[in-house]
């Protein structure tokens, strides 16, 4: 996945950034604190004891009002869906949402205000280090999208393109930068969530295959379908078969 940016970042401030995800002016985090919206970016480096390896662990999480929205989620390196870890219910809407855990992560991290979108995709990968049995956690860049139009109301009276729209990001020169192919699809979800008022779910991240007793892997079959989750399922899976066609 090559990496694509719609301003220019470079040296420390690309790393801190890389790694941090969106630094929000603090008038945008009162905002959104104010609003009740909890969006949770941090990516950090877990050991599993029984499987004696280590993963990276991110949260998926955010929401919107009418006025903003921020979310922050995850999927596999190829831009398809990953299965939860754990999926989190709570009473408040706008916080966090599922779990994931997987060696290696791409973030990807949307902010709206009004009408008006930033966008952060960043991979995130364990590399061995000299003389310490705990990895590092390594973070890039794959595409940085600042200020980006979208002139529809997702949130409201254009509520049905949710899913099939995203953003156009230009460069300083007024050029449109095109999204990677692969991340098409992530990036229409993450535009949906940034609109989403009052979010109780997973927009990026999906149920887990269950292993039934046979020797071949998990299909379609093999999932859990239940109530709410059975269109979930059926979107994800989808969603990983169109993914697997367009990645490179
Ligand atoms: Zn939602």
């Amino acid at each position: 996945m090559h990496s694509q940016s719609a301003t220019h970042n470079n040296g420390q401030g690309a790393e801190v950034l890389a790694r941090q995800g969106l630094r929000l002016p603090q008038v945008v985090l009162e905002r959104l604190r104010d609003a009740g919206i909890y969006c949770q970016p941090t990516v950090s480096v877990e050991h599993q004891n029984l499987a004696k390896k280590y993963v990276v662990r991110g949260v998926e999480s955010g929401g919107a009002v009418a006025d903003f929205g921020a979310y922050s989620s995850f999927v596999s390196e190829r831009g398809e869906a990953l299965a939860w870890l754990q999926r989190v219910d709570s009473i408040g809407v706008n916080g966090v949402h599922a779990i994931v855990v997987a060696p290696v992560l791409v973030r990807v991290q949307m902010l709206r205000i009004a009408r008006t979108y930033d966008l952060l995709v960043t991979r995130h990968f364990l590399a061995n280090s000299p003389n310490n049995p705990r990895p590092r956690l390594e973070s890039s860049i794959l595409f940085y999208g600042r200020r980006g139009g979208l002139e529809m109301e997702l949130w409201g009276k254009d509520v049905a393109f949710r899913g099939a729209v995203s953003p156009v990001f230009y460069t300083r020169a007024g050029e449109s930068v095109a999204l990677p192919q692969e991340l098409r699809r992530a990036v229409t979800r993450i535009t949906a969530a940034v609109c989403c008022l009052g979010c109780r779910h997973c927009h990026l991240l999906g149920p887990q295959p269950i292993d039934v007793e046979h020797a071949e892997g998990p299909t379609s079959a093999d999932i859990v379908a239940q109530g709410e989750t059975s269109a979930a399922v059926a979107e994800a899976d989808s969603m990983r078969g169109v993914l697997d066609e367009r990645a490179p």
